[in-house]
């Protein structure tokens, strides 16, 4: 027996040699997988559910590996969060945004805010906001056309909170729009809301899993209800069910992300997607 554990450590033990390796290689590949445009900037649409049009739309980045075909986010913002290179995805990935709406704006369409995620780890740095105002001045981005999403646990650390409350105020004053991502699910949620003047929270796909379940439905109606009352939007994500939608509109509910729309699609395809509904 004690034998079988002593292989079952080892089998332990290479697996997590064999994972940092991987990751080590991944890691490598950065900055040639930013110069040969390997990054590839995905958009899912978020439906309004008053009047059904598209509401807006979040970036969502995929890599495109020469060998190893599409990976997901999961497998690499962790790595690019603790070797600091999540940095410059997000910038490339807000510059992608920025270019699709200048084009946008150069055909005359309509805009819709896009929204982008910022990894935490911007925040360790007082200036983190400056390279994002100059891509939007040299794009000529209006205001309020693009939206950054903060995830909550970024403030799972009481410190930060002057900070981020500041960060929230300075993103507003150039114009862009702030929301919190995974609401609910993190640590203090609530109390969260009266320090940070967000424009929107969006709802963890968890909590719309169990839908016919009553206190899921109670719980969902009291965000709701909350936000509504402090003046917030909430977008619900991750809906893939009729059953889901149905009930989200029943509850007013304001906008909904997920499959039963659109998974994220790339840039062109979204684009296609987005003027045949504008018809
Ligand atoms: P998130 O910001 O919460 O994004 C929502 C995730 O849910 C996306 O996964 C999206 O593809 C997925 N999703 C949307 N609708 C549905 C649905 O109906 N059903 C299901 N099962 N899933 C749905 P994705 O694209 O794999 O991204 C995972 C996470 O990686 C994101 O979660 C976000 O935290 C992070 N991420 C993605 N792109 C970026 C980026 O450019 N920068 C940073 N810092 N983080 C990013
Ligand atoms: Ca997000
Ligand atoms: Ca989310
Ligand atoms: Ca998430």
């Amino acid at each position: 027996q004690l034998q079988n554990k002593i292989s079952d450590c080892s089998f332990y033990n290479s697996e997590i040699t064999n994972k940092m390796i991987m990751e080590q290689k991944l890691c490598s590949l950065f900055d040639d997988s930013i110069k040969n445009n390997d990054f590839h900037v995905y958009i899912q649409p978020k439906i309004n559910l008053k009047n059904s049009e598209t509401g807006g739309a979040e970036a969502l980045v995929r890599w495109f590996h020469p060998d190893r075909g599409i990976i997901y986010p999961s497998d690499f913002i962790p790595l690019f969060e603790r070797n600091g290179n999540i940095i410059q995805l997000d910038l490339y990935v807000f510059e992608k945004v920025c270019e699709y709406q200048k084009q946008r704006i150069d055909s005359g369409k309509k805009l819709f805010t896009i929204s982008v995620n910022l990894s935490r780890v911007h925040f360790r740095n007082l200036n983190y906001l400056r390279p994002f105002i100059e891509l939007k001045n040299k794009y000529n981005i209006p205001d309020g056309v693009i939206e950054l999403e903060l995830t909550e646990s970024i403030f799972f650390d009481n410190q930060q909170i002057e900070l981020v409350k500041n960060a929230i105020n300075q993103m507003h004053s150039y114009g862009f729009l702030c929301s919190l991502d995974d609401f609910g699910v993190g640590f203090s949620s609530l109390g969260l809301l009266k320090e940070f003047n967000v424009d929107a929270i969006k709802l963890d796909r968890k909590f719309f899993e169990d839908i016919t379940n009553s206190k899921s439905q109670n719980i969902i109606i009291s965000f709701i209800d909350l936000a509504k009352r402090l003046n917030i939007h909430v977008v619900a994500e991750g809906i893939e069910t009729s059953e889901q939608l149905n009930f989200l509109k029943s509850v007013n509910c304001d906008m909904v992300q997920g499959y039963i729309f659109s998974k994220p699609l790339p840039l062109n395809e979204f684009e296609k997607w987005a003027d045949s509904r504008e018809n």
